[in-house]
C-alpha cells in the first residue's frame, strides 16, 4: 500500500490532522492507523474535557481563541452539538507574588482577546459566596470563552468528517518506521504489513517516544498518571461554578456531582499501560483542602473514579510540533501534557497546513518547535493543571 500521509494514532490529535489535511487538499491520501478503536485507554476519553484561555504563553491563548470557536460552532460543520458550557476557570492565589502574576498573565492573555478578569478576595465572595476567600489574594476568572464540552463528540466528528472527506481509518498497530536518506519511507504495520508513505505524523498521545523511538529519536514525553474523583456533595449544589484550580486540586460541576483531581506529589512517569488508580489521594490530599475552600463539601462521597495519563512533556510541559529537525517528514504532534483535547482544533489545522505548505500559517506555532526539544530550550507553560 502507497499513502501520502500516514497517521500514527486516531484519538483527537490523528482525528483533527486527518481532518485537516484532508479538507485543505481534497484527494490527498491519509492513512490513519489506531490501535485501539474503543479508545478505552486514549487521554482523549479519558480527559476532563475543558477549555480555557488562561495561558501563561501567548501562543497557548492564540491556540484557544481559536479552539473555543471551533467548538462553539461545531454543529454548523460537523452536524455534531458539543453541549459546550461556559462557566468560565477561576484561578486562585494565596500569595501577593501569586496576586502579581494573575495580573501580568491577564494582561497578556486580554492583548490576545481574552476576557480575563483578575478579582479581589470580597468580588470572589461576591460572585461565588459559598468559598472561603480569606486565605486568598487574588482570583482570575474568564467570564466567557472558558468551560467544558464533549470530548468524545469532538472526536467523533473529526474522525467521521474526516472519513467523508476520503481519509482512511484502519486497526492497527505501528511496529515501526522505515528511514532513508533522512526521511521516512514508510511504516510498518502488526497486521497489514509495510506502508509506503510520503510523511507521517506522530499523534501517538503517552506513547509518543516509543513511536520517535522506532526511528532512533529521542522524545522527552513520558506518561504521568491522573486519578480523577466523580463526588456527590449534597450540601454543594452549584451548578454555576467555574472550574476552580486551587492549591492542590481542581474541582468542576458534572450534572449535580463534581469532577475533582490533584498531582501526585510523587508525580513520575508510570507505564503506559498502569491504569492502577491512586484512591488515597482524595481523602489525604483533596478532601480537606477542598473542605477549607468551600465548607458545603462537609458531606461526600465518592461515587467513581477513573485513571488517565497525561503525555508529560519533561522539558516544559508544553506542545512539540511539526517536523523533526532530523526528519523533516516526520511530524510530531506531542507532549500536551494535559491540555491537548483544546488544542486540537488548532494544532490539527496548524499541522496540515506547515506539511502542505513548508511553514506555520494560521498561527504561528514555532514556540512549539521540535528544534526547542532538539536544543534543550524550555519554552515553559506555567499554568498546567
Ligand atoms: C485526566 C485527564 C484530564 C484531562 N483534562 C483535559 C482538559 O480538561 N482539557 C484538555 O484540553 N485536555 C485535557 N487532557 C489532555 C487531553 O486529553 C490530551 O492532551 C489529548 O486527548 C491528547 O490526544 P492525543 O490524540 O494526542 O492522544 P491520545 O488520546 O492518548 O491518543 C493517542 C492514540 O494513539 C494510539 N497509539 C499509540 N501508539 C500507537 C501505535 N504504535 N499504533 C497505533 N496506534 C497507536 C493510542 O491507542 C491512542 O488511541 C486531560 C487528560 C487526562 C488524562
Amino acid at each position: 500500500m502507497q499513502v501520502d500521509v500516514v497517521v500514527v494514532g486516531g484519538a483527537v490529535m490523528g482525528a483533527s490532522c486527518a481532518y485537516w489535511l484532508t479538507a485543505m487538499r481534497p484527494g490527498l491520501s491519509v492513512l490513519v492507523v489506531e490501535q485501539d478503536p474503543s479508545f478505552a485507554r486514549a487521554s482523549t476519553a479519558l480527559s476532563v474535557a475543558s477549555i480555557r484561555q488562561q495561558f501563561t504563553t501567548a501562543v497557548n491563548v492564540q491556540i484557544s481563541r481559536f479552539g473555543i470557536e471551533f467548538i462553539r460552532h461545531f454543529k454548523d460543520r460537523m452536524g455534531l452539538h458539543l453541549g459546550l458550557k461556559e462557566n468560565g476557570y477561576l484561578f486562585l492565589s494565596q500569595t501577593e507574588e501569586g496576586a502579581r502574576t494573575l495580573a501580568d498573565v491577564a494582561r497578556m492573555q486580554q492583548a490576545e482577546g481574552a476576557a480575563t478578569e483578575v478579582w479581589s478576595p470580597d468580588q470572589i465572595a461576591a460572585r461565588f459566596p459559598w468559598l472561603y476567600v480569606a486565605d486568598l489574594t487574588a482570583g482570575s476568572f474568564g467570564p466567557r470563552d472558558e468551560g467544558w464540552f464533549d470530548n468524545m463528540g469532538l472526536l467523533s466528528g473529526f474522525r467521521s468528517m474526516a472519513r467523508q472527506q476520503g481519509a482512511t481509518f484502519v486497526t492497527d498497530r505501528v511496529t515501526g518506521l522505515a528511514v532513508t536518506g533522512g526521511k521516512v519511507t514508510g511504516v510498518m504495520l502488526e497486521k497489514t504489513g509495510q506502508v509506503t508513505c510520503g510523511a507521517a505524523i506522530n499523534a501517538a498521545g503517552t506513547r509518543a517516544a516509543e513511536v520517535c523511538r522506532m526511528a532512533g529519536l529521542d522524545l522527552q514525553v513520558e506518561p504521568r498518571k491522573r486519578t480523577v474523583f466523580v463526588i456527590d456533595a449534597p450540601n454543594a449544589r452549584h451548578p454555576d461554578a467555574p472550574l476552580l484550580v486551587d492549591h492542590g486540586f481542581y474541582l468542576r460541576p458534572e450534572q449535580g456531582h463534581w469532577i475533582t483531581a490533584t498531582v501526585p506529589q510523587d508525580d513520575g512517569p508510570c507505564a503506559p499501560d498502569d491504569f492502577e488508580p491512586d484512591l488515597h489521594l482524595f481523602e489525604e490530599v483533596i478532601w480537606e483542602q477542598l473542605y477549607h475552600r468551600a465548607p458545603g463539601f462537609d458531606a461526600v462521597k465518592v461515587v467513581r473514579h477513573w485513571v488517565g495519563h497525561y503525555a508529560y512533556n519533561r522539558l516544559d510541559q508544553n506542545a512539540i510540533l511539526g517536523p523533526h529537525p532530523d526528519l523533516p517528514n516526520l511530524y510530531l504532534c506531542n507532549g500536551f501534557s494535559g491540555h491537548g483535547l483544546q488544542q486540537s482544533p488548532a494544532v490539527g489545522r496548524g499541522i496540515a497546513e506547515h506539511l502542505l505548505t513548508g511553514a506555520w500559517q494560521t498561527i504561528n506555532l514555532s514556540d512549539l518547535s521540535v528544534t526547542r526539544m532538539v536544543e534543550n530550550k524550555p519554552f515553559r507553560e506555567m499554568a498546567i493543571v
